[in-house]
């Protein structure tokens, strides 16, 4: 997509106005803005990063420089430093994930309501379901087709099967997909239906005013409230746009801690009640060749142990990067590079129960995040579950990828000893979070959240936040859905 101004060619202080200026142009503050501009809002986009390469980058480092922030070296740290992996571009996060897309489960959304009975006013699940239905229709949101979803994906099907385990082709927001297993650097084909693709330009076909390379670094606000940003220019140059009717923040469940923090808003649990979903993630070996990097980059699931909070899911990679996680150096190396095409990556996603903290460091996130011994034992749960779905697929190898652990598994039988020899010890795991909540709740409580049910801050007028942020707690399933619903539902209120 093209951007309305692109902040790396403005080389002369910039100064806009608007009704509404959304921060961020992720899932959140695509959906945000475009409902807003449906409703005939004038909107201000203002996003940090650039425009997603056209023709996408080829070489999934340089994918990785362009669209990931900080190249996706952001890390929190607690009892396990753990990588967070967070896009930064046009279309936010939505770029370079997996595009898979979840309902909001029921049970979780009545979670929130026991907790404060007043966001079942604002956030039904009738009205979540209504929204989210209608944005399943506008993405193209369906199961991966059988004939994009190649042998990896197959194979998770075949051995939940036999597990006898529920299971399913993950539905997500492509058309015309041909499976070339490359969402997480950015779509070659243009097929995800990411927020650049999709939401941005139907909002600028309305009116709405994109702005990339635009970092904003202080929200304005006075005792009457929020009435705009200042803030940096890839060029440079400082940016400064007022809002007639008001700010929203959409920046992730970092970056909107961190705009309040950094805007002297400190009152209420800013940054507090950071919740993830960490993910681990496993390679076998098969007889028969797999080739990992072809078919639908995470095109099957396992949604049979949420209630036990783990979810699994097939992970597509580059084949560079799957050799980056093979055992071996020298001679076991060079046999592995040899049937590099025969190895399949699964991953697992856990509802943690840790909270963690967002604060900032000199204008920059400090995460601190720790996992709980009932997570740990979720992790371990989770090895062997994978394990065990490798082996009813049919692989011959295991790599639980566990220090001090055998580093390959053959049987089920060594599979087994996963709970008696491995102890719950952080730092036993490697981990890295894609799925943020929680750093600006909302809630009826302004001790206890920062937004009001309405989604506008409790103690700044026509100061909203709309993402990630503001979920009361993790959700166990992959969030951009729910986050564009909960996004859409707050635009409702907001234009009144
Ligand atoms: C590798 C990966 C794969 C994933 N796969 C899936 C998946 O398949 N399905 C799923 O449901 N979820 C997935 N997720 C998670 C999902 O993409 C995110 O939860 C979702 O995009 C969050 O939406 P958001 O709008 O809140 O934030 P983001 O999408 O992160 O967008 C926030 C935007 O705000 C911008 N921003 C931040 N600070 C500022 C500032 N100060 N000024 C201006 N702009 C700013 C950022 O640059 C960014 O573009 C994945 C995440 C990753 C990292």
């Amino acid at each position: 997509m093209i951007p309305d101004i692109d902040g790396r060619n403005e080389h002369a202080p910039l100064r806009l106005a608007s009704e509404f200026i959304v921060v961020g142009s992720g899932p959140a503050g695509a959906t945000a803005a475009l409902r807003l501009a449906r409703r005939g809002a004038r909107v201000l986009i203002l996003e940090e990063g650039e425009a997603p390469p056209d023709p996408a980058e080829p070489s999934a480092l340089r994918a990785m420089s362009a669209l990931y922030r900080e190249l996706g070296t952001s890390v929190a740290f607690g009892n396990l430093p753990m990588p967070y992996l967070q896009g930064r571009a046009l279309g936010g996060t939505s770029v370079i994930n997996g595009a898979i897309s979840w309902r909001l489960p029921k049970r979780v959304a009545e979670e929130w309501y026991a907790v404060d009975p007043a966001l079942e006013e604002v956030l039904s699940y009738e009205a979540i379901t209504r929204v989210t239905e209608e944005i399943e229709k506008e993405l193209s949101i369906a199961p991966t087709r059988p004939d994009v979803a190649h042998k990896k994906n197959l194979r998770m099907a075949k051995g939940a099967e036999r597990l006898g385990i529920g299971h399913r082709p993950i539905a997500r927001n492509v058309s015309g997909c041909i499976g070339s297993g490359r969402c997480l650097q950015g779509c070659p084909h243009g097929a995800k239906l990411s927020m650049d693709r999709s939401y941005l330009p139907e909002a600028q076909k309305l009116g709405a005013r994109v702005v990339s390379g635009a970092k904003v670094a202080r929200i304005l606000h006075d005792s009457r409230g929020a009435y705009g940003v200042r803030g940096m220019l890839l060029s440079g140059e400082r940016f400064e746009a007022r809002a007639a009717h008001g700010v929203i923040l959409a920046a992730s469940a970092i970056g909107t801690p961190l705009l309040l923090l950094e805007s002297g808003l400190r009152a209420g649990p800013v940054g507090e009640y950071f919740s993830a979903h960490p993910g681990l993630s496993m390679t076998a070996l098969f007889d028969e060749p797999i080739e990992p990097q072809r078919g639908a980059t995470q095109g099957h699931e396992v949604y049979g142990f949420l209630e036990e909070r783990i979810k699994l899911e097939v992970l597509g990679f580059d084949l560079g990067l799957i050799l980056s996680r093979l055992p071996g150096h020298g001679r076991t190396l060079a046999e592995n590079l040899r049937r590099l095409d025969h190895y399949a990556i699964y991953g697992a996603a856990l509802r943690a129960h840790a909270k963690g903290r967002v604060r900032s460091r000199g204008g920059r996130a400090e995460v601190r995040y720790s996992l709980e011994p009932r997570d740990l034992a979720s992790a371990r749960r989770a090895v062997r579950r994978l394990g065990e779905l490798f082996f009813a697929a049919g692989a011959r190898e295991v790599y639980p990828g566990i220090p001090g652990f055998r580093s390959v598994l053959r049987s089920e039988e060594e599979l087994s000893a996963i709970e008696r020899e491995i102890p719950l010890d952080a730092k036993r795991f490697t981990m890295s979070m894609t799925h943020l909540f929680g750093t600006a709740r909302i809630g009826s409580d302004a001790e206890k959240s920062v937004v009001s049910p309405r989604f506008e801050h409790h103690r700044v007028p026509r100061l909203f936040v709309v993402d990630s942020s503001v979920f009361p707690d993790n959700i166990g399933v992959n969030p951009q859905l729910p986050i564009m619903a909960l996004a859409a539902l707050a635009a409702e209120g907001i234009a009144g």
